[in-house]
């Protein structure tokens, strides 16, 4: 897509700290890290969410996700990390061509995610309920 900034970056045209190129996927550092080491994966076929995207482009995207985990962990020593995928701008999504992030993490570096909510009695089963049905 001509105006996306990503596709701009896959073509060359902006440039990236690139981490990892084949035929489907493009690993790549973020610019604003949470952490340094904070890479985005992205398909090289523009899809604006992760609901979008073809399953012949899902599994190479996800499986390099897992490779470029295993290198993060390995190269800058941390103890573990965050994916992310921010769907839709109500999560978040800021840039409209779908990415995983990637976002080392430390013990004490300070970020504090997901403060869960307990469900209403009954609430549980019929979201259960709900979302079986759909599938
Ligand atoms: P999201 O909010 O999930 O859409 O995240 C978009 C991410 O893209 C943010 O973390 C930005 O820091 C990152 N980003 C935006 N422009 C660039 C760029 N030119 N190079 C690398 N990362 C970028
Ligand atoms: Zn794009």
């Amino acid at each position: 897509m001509s105006n996306c900034i990503f596709c701009k970056i896959i073509k060359g045209e902006i440039p990236c700290f690139k981490i990892y190129e084949d035929a489907n996927v493009l690993a790549f550092l973020d610019i604003k890290p949470v952490n340094p080491g904070h890479v985005l994966v992205i398909p090289k076929e523009h899809y604006e969410n992760f609901l979008h995207i073809d399953s012949r482009h899902l599994q190479p995207l996800v499986a390099t996700v897992q490779k470029v985990g295993k290198a993060l962990v390995q190269a800058m020593g941390c103890e573990g990390f965050n994916l992310g995928l921010n769907n839709g701008v109500v999560a978040g999504q800021v840039v409209p061509h779908v990415h995983f992030h990637i976002m080392p993490r430390r013990a004490g570096d300070g970020y504090d995610l997901w403060h869960g909510r307990e469900y209403e009695a009954g609430q549980a089963q019929e979201v259960a309920d709900k979302i079986r049905e759909a599938l």
